[in-house]
């Protein structure tokens, strides 16, 4: 490493650690964040523990120190990892991807924003106006996005209430020619309610000019001057003003339509303030009547042939209304995501590359959730966090095992927690809990949450890592009949099933346009369904290319800086199976690389191998060259694969080439 990274800093690297203890590993971690060390590596993980304040680390002269380097040659940054993942694609043609995890606020945005600005300043050398455009876009996406999809919440002030996932296109340069973003699972119920102490989506509150009523309190100067930034960004973006003129007015009529009351009257149901249907109508530019009409009726099948109007009673129209002004943002998010994508859909493409460019994906989504209520949105949220998990276990340490073995290098199995039964019970076909979700929506009126919670106690009584009051008596945390409770790899999780029904219902509520019989009738995929294949697709994806990770840990729950709180950060360590990562690791070696790329880069720092060698293999030159060196024992010869045990092994051969060019 570099002398910036003496021993006062502790070790770079968690591998370099004397003893793989939680011990050893807390204390290093303590000792580089009280020295503004933040990033400390695991291999080729980066471990990243917030501030919360601000640390020169970042811009361009940081920037300029990471650039084309390899990732032992300067202390730990995300800058060296999205450097690593950009080269990767760039002599290698490989797909890669960064996959960012940790709770709320433990600073997976902050480090995404991080690692596009460095993609976007180390690319398009020669000013080609589309790759500007397309930088230009990307980065002003954020903004938008954090706008409409992130709130202030207890944990985190700038929490992003949606996961996002996007892909950077790349032509043969390396250069960015597109984009395209995936959200998942935005948290619609947000609009309606919010936590004690938490706000609204941020937009809400830059909106006040047209609608200050209900959540549009509470709106500050900040929100103001974020504002004028958000405009600014959809500008760019290429917003028309119709367009946004259009978004003003449908979040407007969103808080309008939440603050509609019913009344019961002898004539049936009626709205209380008339005057607030009036406001939505004009705002959604839907007709009065049929905004009246959606409010305080719905459409069903009859006898399964004709369609009739029912009229709510007053829980249902409020719940028509709720269900309704969720939707409706929901489906703003959506729009604003696919105009977003049309702007960036990688335009001007190599023909000779048969449009085949190569990718980088950023992760960005959220960790673990654990309120004293839970409801179906953090039940999705843990799970998407449990695939994650299971696809770090598979890819890092599993795929590291299995690699040793294929090149016939000795190795020590390391015992390490495997997720997969937890993923199981939620996702497996006719009998997880998704599964008999499902089963239970499809009979909605029929089965009650009861009926379903039994059912669950049925399939799963002894299952490790499920359990309800019905099974555990005694346990007084769980309500009888109503929730259930998942064990979690990084803790136990309450969940109450009494949220469950909320999406079907919604879909028969929320019909698209004008509907046939088939459409009112028809058994519509459940909220939970569409979720489980967007993350299976999501992990498909991923696992498809190179990944790269980064572990974020939030060091207190104050958001102060400074502050390492040791219970709460262990807990994080162990559940994110960091400890394991560097036993696999340190068992395992540093870096590898096929024999012949080890030679391209090195074999000017010998004699027997410059120009090119005479040694009958690429596997004894690269021998000769290390024993060159006095570099032997500190590596493994695999089949085709050289295996370098410390980081510092790298430094030096590292070093020695850079004298020499
Ligand atoms: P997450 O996305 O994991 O919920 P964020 O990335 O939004 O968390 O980070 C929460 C807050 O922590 C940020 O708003 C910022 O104040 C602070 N923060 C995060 N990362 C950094 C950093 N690298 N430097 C300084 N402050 C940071
Ligand atoms: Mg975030």
């Amino acid at each position: 490493m570099e002398e910036e990274e003496g021993p006062e800093f502790g070790k770079p690297d968690f591998v370099l650690l004397d003893q793989v203890t939680m011990e050893d590993f807390m204390d290093n971690l303590k000792l580089r964040f009280e020295k503004g060390r933040i990033y400390t590596y695991i291999g080729e993980v980066v471990v990243s523990v917030n501030p919360y304040r601000k640390l020169p680390l970042y811009g361009p002269e940081m920037i300029a120190k990471y650039q084309g380097r390899e990732l032992y040659e300067r202390p730990p940054h995300l800058y060296a990892v999205a450097d690593a993942a950009h080269k990767a694609m760039k002599r290698r043609a490989k797909d890669t991807c960064i996959v960012i995890s940790g709770e709320s606020g433990a600073g997976k945005t902050e480090a995404s924003k991080h690692i596009m600005q460095y993609i976007a300043a180390i690319t398009n050398p020669s000013q080609r106006a589309e790759v500007e455009r397309v930088k230009d876009v990307l980065l002003k996406s954020t903004c938008v996005l954090e706008a409409f999809g992130n709130a202030h919440t207890n944990r985190n002030h700038n929490s992003s209430r949606f996961g996002k996932y996007m892909d950077i296109n790349f032509d043969f340069k390396g250069d960015p020619t597109g984009g395209h973003i995936h959200s998942y699972l935005l948290e619609k119920s947000r609009v309606l309610k919010q936590h004690s102490g938490e706000r609204n989506f941020h937009s809400f509150y830059q909106v006040r000019d047209e609608a200050d009523h209900g959540a549009g309190k509470g709106s500050s100067d900040s929100d103001e001057a974020n504002y004028q930034a958000v405009i600014q960004a959809m500008k760019v973006i290429g917003f028309s003003s119709d367009e946004m003129d259009c978004v003003h007015r449908i979040l407007a009529a969103i808080l309008h339509l939440g603050n509609i009351q019913f009344v019961e009257t002898e004539s049936g149901l009626e709205v209380a303030e008339e005057r607030l249907v009036d406001h939505v109508a004009r705002l959604t530019a839907t007709p009065r009547d049929l905004v009246m009409r959606s409010l305080l009726s719905r459409t069903v099948a009859s006898g399964g042939r004709e369609l009739i109007e029912k009229d709510h009673s007053a829980p249902e129209a409020r719940y028509a209304r709720d269900a309704c002004a969720k939707a409706i943002y929901e489906r703003l998010f959506g729009w604003i995501v696919g105009r977003i994508n049309e702007v960036m859909e990688a335009r001007g493409r190599d023909p000779r590359r048969d449009g085949k460019d190569t990718v980088i994906g950023v992760l960005d989504i959220y960790g673990f959730e654990i309120f004293p209520d839970n409801s179906f949105e953090q039940f999705c949220i843990n799970y998407c966090n449990e695939k994650l998990q299971q696809l770090f276990i598979q890819l890092i340490l599993k795929q590291e095992q299995e690699e040793y073995q294929r090149e016939g290098i000795t190795w020590q199995n390391i015992e390490y927690f495997n997720n997969s039964a937890i993923v199981e019970l939620v996702e497996r076909p006719h009998r997880g809990v998704l599964a008999i979700l499902d089963e239970a929506c499809a009979s909605v009126g029929t089965v009650t949450d009861r009926l379903f919670l039994q059912s669950l106690d049925t399939h799963h009584r002894h299952h490790p890592h499920y359990t309800s009051r019905q099974l555990c008596p005694t346990d007084k945390t769980m309500e009888f009949g109503r929730d259930f409770r998942i064990k979690h790899y990084a803790g136990d999780v309450t969940v109450c099933s009494g949220t469950y029904s909320t999406d079907l219902t919604l879909r028969s509520m929320w019909p698209d346009g004008q509907q046939d019989i088939t459409e009112v009738t028809k058994r519509p995929l459940t909220a939970g369904t569409l979720f489980k294949n967007s993350m299976v697709a999501l992990v498909e994806n991923l696992a498809a290319k190179e990944p790269y990770y980064v572990r974020c840990i939030k060091p207190n729950e104050e958001k102060s800086p400074g502050h390492l709180d040791e219970e709460r950060c262990r807990h994080q360590v162990a559940y994110l199976g960091l400890l394991e990562n560097v036993r696999v690791r340190r068992a395992g070696f540093a870096s590898r690389q096929p024999y012949p790329r080890f030679l391209l880069r090195y074999k000017m720092t010998c004699e027997y191998t410059w120009p090119n060698h005479l040694l009958g293999s690429d596997k004894s030159a690269v021998g000769a060259l290390l024993e060159q060196h006095g570099l032997k024992d500190d590596v493994a010869f695999g089949h085709n694969k050289l295996f370098i045990r410390s980081p510092r092994t790298l430094v030096t051969l590292e070093q020695s080439r850079a004298r020499l060019i």
